[in-house]
């Protein structure tokens, strides 16, 4: 039953309409002011409330206001009826909120139209909201338990069906199988063929994976070209051998990818309840475990998890987990190390550093998980955050006069194979509208060596962008002094393994010396990284080296302090950074 509450100061009047009411089957309460009014309202919950605009302790619309600021009975509609034609009252009683206005002299019919049709109105949107509500909620679930890529069930719903399958196996004297399987290629064809195509190549694998297995077998993508298959019942062994051949059979057709047909090869590990474990997070490492041992053999090998295979700990699964989350949520921050001028004494440059704060683990090195980042592909997304937000810092400092400051950032190896990295850094160029001339690329030595004939077209096409490029960590690859003439470079960074405790060791002291040298004879701007001692600092400057950084100099900074670095450019002075 719908209830109404009448709020009315004339005690004839509120009788009337009370009685009216209930003889319509409403439940009615009622009050005879208006703060009395909203107490009853806050306490019942009324569908709907009836007020007489003129009440003896306030008006209509002063009722009105104080409704809205109650947030359990904002939303109950309030019909107001008034004895006077005040138009005013009535435009702030319906500014404030009033379902209807109805002025007397009107009808009973008229009164109780109005009332259903508000109630109705109020139904509607009532069924509005939980239709809304359902479908987030829907949707919630979804993107919690989903992988949106694919479609398929992630690593929590898996983690759930696996739990439930092992418990029913328990019960039933059953086996649960769990089949773990790679794309090999999917990293050749996100560098090569661009990530668009990758996605596609992972959604046609979900598509035949689904298709080719039975319907109770439970599909499910966990991380980037991982997917996991479970069996959840079965009693010979034959089974699995069979699903394992059908899975390579499925995905041997090739892939129509944009531009080019490409066919995969994948590996497959395999861990079975209860031969291999009773517990479900052990059996998901032994099945990781087996395909690691299946990768290292040759294309579409199946591996069965055995004693011996070594089984990855924990901790590692976490930390590629934590990272993929990390990206999603942006839970990086930037550093800035300053660079020093040897010759002017002035900060003329910085290094932009990356930092995690794990939410949990407290700071991660990116020693740590750079690695791993560039192993899983994350680095391309975590590159891209760093490139333009460090662009559009930069930008700022120049707009708010600060001295000019030229930017080096790294590339890893996986970003400078990445086949739109000149749109990529043309694009934040654009967006950010800094000058290439205020950027250098730090590229590493060993990176540039993977296949330096292809380096030299990379490099320039990078360098006909116009940043400057570096080569980072320079004396512990293995270039070529040809290499080294061919390369459209414009700085050699010295390895900190060479600085750090130059004074001590000559041979150390001769390399750098004669690394100076070189670079001036090929035109080259030289920087040394690690300078940690005044000693250090005065051997390089004695020495000709161009530019210096170091914890000497300064440790890595964060926006704030780095501002406040370049605001206060005090030649020569050593700035104690975080
Ligand atoms: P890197 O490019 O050679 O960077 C220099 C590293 O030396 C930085 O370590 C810096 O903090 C550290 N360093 C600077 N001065 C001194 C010093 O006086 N003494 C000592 N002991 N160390 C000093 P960090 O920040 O831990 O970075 C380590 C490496 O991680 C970097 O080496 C770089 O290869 C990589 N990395 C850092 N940020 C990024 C990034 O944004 N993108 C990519 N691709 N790699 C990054
Ligand atoms: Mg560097
Ligand atoms: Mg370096």
């Amino acid at each position: 039953m719908q209830k109404i509450l009448v709020i009315n100061g004339d005690t004839v009047s509120r009788q009337a309409l009370s009685a009216l009411l209930v003889a319509e089957e409403y439940a009615v309460i009622a009050a005879d002011d208006g703060a009395s009014g909203l107490a009853l309202a806050q306490e019942h919950r009324p569908d709907l409330m009836v007020v007489q605009a003129e009440l003896p302790d306030m008006e209509g619309h002063q009722l009105l206001e104080t409704l809205q600021t109650c947030p359990d009975i904002a939303v109950v509609p309030c019909i107001l009826i008034s004895d006077r034609a005040d138009m005013t009252d009535l435009r702030k009683s319906m500014d404030r909120g009033a379902a209807d206005c109805l002025l007397q002299p009107f009808t009973h019919a008229e009164l109780l139209s109005a009332i259903k049709t508000r109630l109705a109105k109020q139904a509607a949107l009532a069924e509005r909201y939980v239709t809304i509500l359902r479908h987030t909620a829907e949707r919630l679930n979804r993107l919690a338990h989903y992988d949106s890529l694919t479609d398929l069930p992630n690593h929590h719903l898996l983690y759930q069906r696996l739990s439930q399958a092992i418990k029913v196996a328990k019960a039933e004297q059953h086996c649960v199988a769990l089949l773990s399987l790679s794309l090999d290629r999917l990293r050749q064809v996100n560098n090569i063929l661009g990530f668009r195509a990758g996605d596609q190549m992972l959604q046609a694998t979900a598509q035949r994976l689904s298709a080719c297995l039975p319907k109770a077998t439970t599909v499910a993508r966990l991380t980037g070209n991982q997917f996991v298959v479970l069996i959840s019942k079965f009693s010979d062994p034959k089974t699995i051998h069979e699903v394992a051949d059908e899975i390579l059979d499925c995905l041997s057709r090739p892939f129509s990818l944009p531009g080019q047909e490409v066919f995969a090869t994948i590996s497959i590990g395999i861990a079975i309840y209860p031969e291999d474990s009773e517990d479900v997070k052990e059996i998901l490492r032994q099945a990781d475990a087996a395909l690691e041992w299946a990768k290292h053999q040759k294309s579409n090998y199946v591996q069965f998890y055995r004693a011996d295979i070594p089984v990855v700990s924990s901790d590692a699964i976490s930390l590629e987990t934590a990272l993929r989350y990390a990206v999603e949520r942006e839970e990086f921050s930037l550093y800035y190390q300053p660079q020093m001028n040897t010759h002017s004494g002035l900060i003329a440059g910085a290094e932009a550093l990356i930092r995690w704060p794990h939410p949990t683990e407290g700071y991660i090195s990116p020693a740590q998980f750079v690695p791993l980042a560039e192993e899983t592909g994350l680095i391309v997304p975590i590159g891209e955050w760093l490139f333009r937000k460090a662009c559009t810092q930069i930008r700022q400092w120049q707009s708010i006069g600060l001295p000019p400051l030229q930017l080096s950032i790294n590339l890893s190896s996986v970003q400078f194979n990445q086949p739109d990295l000149t749109e990529l850094i043309t694009d934040i160029l654009h967006t950010t509208q800094l000058d290439p001339a205020c950027l250098e690329l730090e590229i590493t030595e060993t990176a540039l060596m993977q296949d330096a004939e292809a380096a030299i077209a990379i490099l320039k096409a990078l360098k006909a962008l116009g940043p400057r490029i570096a080569i980072d960590d320079f004396g512990t690859g293995y270039s070529s002094l040809s290499y080294l003439k061919q390369f459209p470079i414009d700085t050699l960074k010295i390895d900190n393994c060479f600085v750090r405790g130059v004074i001590a060791d000559p041979k150390n002291q001769a390399i750098v010396k004669s690394v100076i040298q070189m670079a001036h004879s090929l035109d080259l701007t030289v920087i040394a990284e690690g300078i940690e001692t005044e000693e250090e600092l005065a051997f390089l400057a004695d020495n000709h080296c161009d530019v210096v950084q170091g914890y000497f100099i300064s440790r890595p900074l964060d926006a704030t302090d780095m501002q406040a670095c370049l605001t206060a450019q005090d030649p020569w002075s050593t700035i104690k950074g975080a």
